[in-house]
C-alpha cells in the first residue's frame, strides 16, 4: 500500500485539471496571434483569469500568471519594491526560502520579524521594526498567510493595516493557504498575493500573482508585453487552464475542511496516545485543517522519514539535508524550538482523498518505528 500524506509538498493532479490540460494541449494557438486559433487560446486565458480572480476576490486584469509560487513571490517582492520606491524589506521569520531569497536579491535593507513560540508573526516586534525605520523610509512587508511546515495562520490583516498606516506595502505568500481556506485579497487588503497550482491539484510549474487594484509592479521577465506588460513570455495556456479547473474544484471542496480537520485531530490524538512526550507544533493557534507537524524527542526526522517511506507512507520533514548532515528546520528554530527537538520534527499533510483507514495505518506503522527506535537507543 502506498499512502500519500505530503499534500503541502504537492497535491495529486485533479481529474478536472487533467481534462482541461489535455483539451488545451490539443489546441494550437498563441494567445498573441490575431487569427481564430490565437483568439481561442486568448479566450481560454481570459476565462481562466476570471475564474482565479473571482476565487481570490481580485479583478481579472490584476492576475499575472507565472511559472509557479516561487516566481509569483519573486515578482511580488522585487516588482513591488522596484516600482514603488521601497527602501526596506521586512520579512516574517518563518517565510518560505523563495521569499527570503527574493528579499535578499533586492539589494535593499532586509530585516526578519520574529514569530512567537506558536509560530505566528509577533505584531509587537513588527510595530517596533516599523517604529525604528528612519524617516522617509518606505517598507515592504512579506508575510505568508499559512506556513508550509506547521500550517499556522498569520495575522495578515492586522499586519497589512500596520504597514499601510506607516506608508508601506505588503506582499502575501498565500501558496499554502489557497484552496485550503478562503483567501480574499480584498479582505486582507494587501498589495499583492502569490498562489501556486500544484498545491491544490493543478499542474506543477504554474502560479499567479494577484494585485490590488491600481498597484504598480515592475516586471522581472521582460519580453513581448504579455500579462499586461507585467510578465513577458508566451503564456502556458494548458497549465493555466489546468490551474483554473483545479481552483474551481478546490473552492467547491472548501466545505470539507472541517472533516479534514477532524481526521487530522483524530490522528493527532492517536499519536499522542503512543508518545506522551510528543510536541505538536501550532496546536494552540489557528492552523490549516490539513497540516500536522510534530516531534518526539530523540526520534530523528530522518529516521522517521525513512521508516515511513519503507512502510509505504510519503511524509516530509522541515529539516534540510545537505552533505549528509540533517539541518534543523529554520521554521522550528524561529519558533524557538531547541535544535535537538527541531531535528525530530516531521510534517503529515492531508488532502480531500485522505481516509481515516490510511491515517490509522500510518499511526500503526509510526508507532512500530518508534518502538524500534527506542529499542535501538536502549541497546
Ligand atoms: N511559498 C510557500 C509557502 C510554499 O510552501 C511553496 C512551495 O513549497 C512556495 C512558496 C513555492 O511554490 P512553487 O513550488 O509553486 O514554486
Amino acid at each position: 500500500m502506498r499512502v500519500y500524506l505530503d499534500y503541502n509538498a504537492t497535491a495529486p493532479l485533479r481529474d478536472e485539471a487533467r481534462m482541461a490540460i489535455m483539451a488545451a494541449l490539443d489546441e494550437t494557438g498563441n494567445p498573441s496571434s490575431v487569427h481564430a486559433a490565437g483568439r481561442q487560446a486568448k479566450a481560454k486565458m481570459d476565462q481562466s483569469r476570471r475564474t482565479i480572480a473571482q476565487a481570490l476576490s481580485a479583478a481579472s486584469g490584476d492576475i499575472v500568471f507565472t511559472s509557479g509560487g516561487t516566481e509569483a513571490n519573486n515578482l511580488g517582492v522585487l516588482g513591488l519594491a522596484a516600482a514603488n520606491g521601497c527602501t526596506h524589506i521586512l520579512v516574517g521569520a518563518v517565510e518560505h526560502t523563495c521569499v527570503h531569497a527574493a528579499a535578499k536579491a533586492s539589494g535593499l535593507l532586509v530585516e526578519d520579524i520574529a514569530v512567537n513560540k506558536g509560530g505566528a508573526l509577533d505584531l509587537a516586534a513588527l510595530a517596533q521594526a516599523i517604529e525604528a525605520l528612519p524617516s522617509g523610509a518606505k517598507p515592504l512587508l512579506c508575510l505568508m498567510l499559512a506556513n508550509n511546515e506547521t500550517g499556522v495562520i498569520q495575522p495578515v490583516q492586522a499586519a497589512t493595516q500596520m504597514l499601510h498606516e506607516a506608508g508601506g506595502l505588503v506582499h502575501i505568500d498565500a501558496v499554502q493557504a489557497f484552496g485550503k481556506m478562503p483567501v480574499r485579497l480584498s479582505e486582507i487588503g494587501a498589495d499583492s498575493l502569490a498562489v501556486s497550482a500544484h498545491k491544490i491539484g493543478g499542474p506543477l510549474g504554474v502560479g499567479a500573482l494577484a494585485l490590488a487594484c491600481g498597484t504598480k509592479i515592475a516586471p522581472n521577465a521582460h519580453g513581448g508585453g504579455q500579462e499586461f506588460g507585467r510578465r513577458g513570455g508566451t503564456e502556458n495556456v494548458p497549465g493555466v487552464a489546468g490551474f483554473a479547473a483545479a481552483v474551481e474544484a478546490a473552492i467547491a471542496e472548501l466545505e470539507k475542511s472541517a472533516d479534514i480537520a477532524a481526521l487530522r485531530d483524530h490522528m493527532q490524538s492517536q499519536l499522542a496516545g503512543l508518545a506522551a512526550d510528543i510536541k505538536i507544533f501550532g496546536a494552540d493557534v489557528p492552523r490549516l485543517a490539513n497540516t500536522l507537524c510534530f516531534a518526539v524527542p530523540d526520534f530523528a526526522a530522518e529516521t522517521q522519514l525513512m521508516a515511513m517511506d519503507l512502510a509505504g507512507f510519503a511524509i516530509s520533514s522541515g529539516a534540510a539535508c545537505s552533505s549528509g548532515k540533517v539541518k534543523a528546520s529554520a521554521v522550528m528554530l524561529a519558533m524557538q524550538v531547541p535544535v535537538a527537538l527541531a531535528s525530530c520534527a516531521i510534517r503529515v499533510s492531508l488532502g480531500a482523498l485522505t481516509t481515516r483507514k490510511e491515517l490509522d495505518a500510518f499511526v500503526g506503522a509510526w508507532g512500530e518505528a518508534l518502538i524500534r527506535a527506542r529499542a535501538n537507543e536502549a541497546a
